[in-house]
């Protein structure tokens, strides 16, 4: 069996970070072209790094909840079944998320396809390498020392998304396509859906409740993630043993 599973930001939510289309959204107190986008950043780079900053001081406290670790419990299960001869199992972890909360739970294969708060990108000379710290206008590239050219490396609105090629791959090969606590309205996230029907995959939906492209899938399950996801994955990891 080939599972890919795409995660957004409700998956986080139980964990304490906010989302963005919800009733009390990031994006019902910000403006997303003023954080999320390079003309944002280009006009006023001390209130992107503002935004970003308080985003990754969340990070610091927030904790992986049980939907987390029951995906690394599958990806655990699947890898187990895919050392038997001849079985082609594979488990592909795609997340729309720039927290660490995956990896926090113990997943060890996670395609970031929007980037990482906990990473930096200087625009200078494309360095790319872990960031915990505040980041502020001022401050040099570790590599090329041009000052001023340093920003969080997370996927703005008009930017391609990271790992296109591979996520389609996987698409494009699986016979069960996942998605998580997303809003199905951000592309190209909201099209995997399609491209894996394509394929002949089942498809299924995990939300708090139906995405604007619930109609998409073959089966949707309703209801905070912290309790549908693991019982999913309880059911998926006793069907395969
Ligand atoms: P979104 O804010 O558009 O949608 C969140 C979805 O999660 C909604 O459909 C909502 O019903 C569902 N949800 C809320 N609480 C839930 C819960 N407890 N259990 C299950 N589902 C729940 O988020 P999205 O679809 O991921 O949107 C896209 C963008 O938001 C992405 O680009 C992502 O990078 C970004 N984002 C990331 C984080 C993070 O890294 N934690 C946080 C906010 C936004």
């Amino acid at each position: 069996m080939q599972i890919v599973i795409l995660t957004g930001a409700g998956i986080s939510a139980e964990s304490g970070l906010g989302t963005f289309r919800d009733k009390d959204g990031i994006w019902t107190r910000v403006n997303l072209e003023d954080v999320a986008t390079p003309e944002g950043f280009a006009r006023n780079p001390d209130m992107v790094h503002e935004f970003y900053n308080k985003r990754r001081s969340d990070l610091t406290t927030a904790k992986a909840n049980p939907a987390h670790f029951a995906l690394a419990r599958l990806e655990q299960q699947i890898g187990q079944l895919a050392k038997r001869p001849a079985d082609d199992s594979r488990f592909t972890l795609v997340t729309q998320n720039i927290d660490n909360l995956h990896q926090q739970a113990g997943s060890r294969s996670v395609i970031h396809m929007h980037g990482e708060l906990l990473k930096g990108l200087c625009t200078n000379c494309d360095w790319r390498g872990e960031w915990s710290v505040d980041m502020q206008t001022d401050m040099p590239c570790p590599q090329c020392a041009h000052d001023g050219r340093i920003r969080p490396d997370v996927v703005w609105f008009g930017e391609m998304p990271y790992h296109m090629d591979e996520i389609f791959e996987r698409l494009h090969s699986c016979d069960l396509f996942v998605s998580i606590g997303t809003s199905g309205s951000v592309y190209p996230a909201a099209m995997f859906v399609g491209e894996a029907k394509r394929a002949g995959a089942m498809t299924l939906e995990l939300n708090l409740e139906p995405s604007e492209n619930a109609d998409e899938f073959n089966e949707g399950l309703y209801g905070p993630a912290s309790e549908i996801v693991p019982a999913w994955v309880d059911k998926m990891i006793a069907a395969s043993s």
